[in-house]
């Protein structure tokens, strides 16, 4: 197809040639003339040789291939990607009837860098990370409902958060196609309100239902905190796993709502739960030395950017020190971090402060990350985000 061609500076396909899907603006040569962001291009080589086709943007990040080759990106080719997509999670047999929330596109993991795609039930929540995703989103759609083997019947735009702030896009979050119908997803057999329209990201964190699964194992009889807990995820898997009382913390009041709401879908009148719109810091200085075996840290990302690294660093460790000060003798610490910016070794650093800062004996018993339908394309490591610990405190 006949794209404009962008020329890359000599020697510069290095990692593109081992498949690293982003073209840095540092090392374009040439643009044509009149590019546009997000409009499909051809990546060239100085001497001429055809590398892949992606949507351009301005910024540090200047192209992001859609492929390796010569292609045509229209509904075909949006199509072929999704239904792979689909195929491996059926393969995971993440679509099942007691579990009807998964991520079906995670951007460069999918090779589909700038798009998220979300699943609950019949309803599909699209973000667009890039311009070429947000000018694509129609075709998108359509070949999500023409998916087989699956029946969407909803697509949700939601990307007025997601998108450069500078491309002044201002994409309208709205139904592409169909209409707002049932909001109940169901996730290992527990129910949950997800809300779309108004919720975080796209609604609900998909990327934590191994881990969730796995406090369940653990929560017998354990006194469990659960920290920014939002719809209130982590805390239903432990009521299930027969954990003693559980308390979800979060400092907004819509998402204390929208734990209470579920907990009456799973568990009605269960006086075992209960719930506290207060920050966490603050919520974790009020406690007291015994009243919880088992926490859980999940914080929104510290750093969303590199030159946040440093403070990023600094919360982790603060955070972290306070739940090992007032966690019970032999207690587990469920604690994560969801900041790309933050590899696993600086995480792990910075609780490993946390815990020499208060001198408690802490052993690492799981090194978490996020699910298979998150994946990671080998040649795109930064597709790595989720890294989280469970530890035993003695
Ligand atoms: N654990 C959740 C996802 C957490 S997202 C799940 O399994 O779905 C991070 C949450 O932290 C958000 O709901 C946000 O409202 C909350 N939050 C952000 N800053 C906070 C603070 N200082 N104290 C308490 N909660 C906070």
């Amino acid at each position: 197809m006949s794209y404009p061609n962008i020329i890359l500076r000599r020697g510069k396909e290095e990692s593109l040639d081992r498949f690293h899907p982003w073209v840095f603006s540092g090392a374009i040569y040439s643009l044509p003339e009149n590019l546009e962001e997000g409009d499909i291009v051809n990546v060239i080589t100085h001497d001429g040789r055809h590398i892949g086709v992606g949507h351009y943007q301005i910024g540090s990040i200047a192209v992001r291939l859609l492929h390796f080759g010569e292609t045509t990106i229209n509904e075909q080719f949006f199509n072929d990607r999704l239904t792979q997509a689909l195929k491996l999670r059926k393969a995971l047999n993440l679509d099942r009837d007691d579990n009807t929330a998964y991520r079906l596109v995670h951007g460069e993991g999918d090779f589909l860098p700038g798009l998220i795609v979300d699943i609950y039930g019949n309803t599909a929540v699209v973000q667009a990370h890039s311009p070429g995703m947000h000018f694509a989103r129609e075709t998108i759609a359509n070949a999500l409902v023409k998916l087989s083997d699956i029946e969407i019947k909803n697509v949700y735009y939601k990307s007025e958060t997601t998108l450069p702030y500078k491309a002044q896009l201002d994409p309208q979050n709205q139904y592409l196609i169909g209409g707002f119908e049932t909001n109940i997803a169901i996730e290992n057999g527990l129910k949950f309100h997800v809300d779309w329209l108004k919720g975080q990201k796209t609604g609900f964190f998909v990327d934590q239902r191994d881990n969730r699964s796995l406090l369940e194992h653990y929560s017998k009889g354990r006194k469990v905190l659960n920290m920014f807990c939002y719809t209130g995820g982590f805390s239903f898997y432990a009521m299930r796993g027969g954990a003693e009382l559980v308390h979800s913390v979060d400092s907004s009041a819509k998402a204390i709502t929208l734990t209470n709401a579920n907990v009456e879908l799973n568990f009605p009148g269960d006086n075992r739960h209960q719930a506290f719109a207060q920050d966490a810091f603050k919520f974790l200085d009020g406690i007291g030395n015994n009243d919880y075996d088992l926490i859980i840290l999940d914080p929104p990302a510290f750093a969303k950017h590199r030159s946040a690294l440093k403070n990023a660093l600094r919360g982790y460790q603060r955070l972290n020190a306070k739940a090992f000060e007032k966690i019970s003798s032999g207690g587990l610490l469920f604690t994560f971090s969801c900041s790309q910016a933050v590899n696993k070794d600086q995480f792990r650093l910075a609780v490993f402060s946390a815990a020499a800062q208060t001198g408690r004996k802490v052993r690492i018993l799981h090194q978490l990350t996020q699910p298979s339908d998150h994946p990671i394309n080998i040649y795109h490591p930064e597709g790595e985000y989720l890294k989280g610990l469970i530890l035993y405190v003695e």
